[in-house]
């Protein structure tokens, strides 16, 4: 009597621990899928995200490269080297340069 009581028990615990084996899983899978948001992939979202990752690395062979900024929200990757423009990144005024340049310039 005692034994199938005991039985039970362990039986009921290895259900509820099953089912905490699944919930933690998903939120893992959750977590550690990289959402694109153009051009690259973020892990995560909101605040607590993590990233940005390489498009390219990852869209070819599901690799996540983390990307690297230079400071001026021009990021890139140090696998592929490719580079991307993030959304405040301001592309050098060739209309200003040159016009300093000009402006610099005293003749031959
Ligand atoms: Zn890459």
């Amino acid at each position: 009597m005692e034994l199938r009581e005991a039985a039970l028990e362990l039986q009921e615990e290895n259900l509820e621990l099953k089912e905490k084996v699944r919930a933690l899983e998903k939120a893992l899978s959750e977590k550690s899928k990289l959402v694109y948001e153009a051009p690259f992939y973020w892990k995560g979202n909101g605040s607590e995200r993590d990233g940005p990752f390489c498009q390219q690395c990852y869209d070819s062979s599901e690799k996540q490269i983390r990307l690297q900024d230079n400071g001026e929200d021009y990021w890139t990757c140090r696998t592929c080297k490719q580079g991307y423009p993030g959304p405040n990144y301001r592309e050098a005024d060739l209309g200003e340069i040159a016009r300093n340049l000009n402006g610099d310039f005293k003749g031959w």
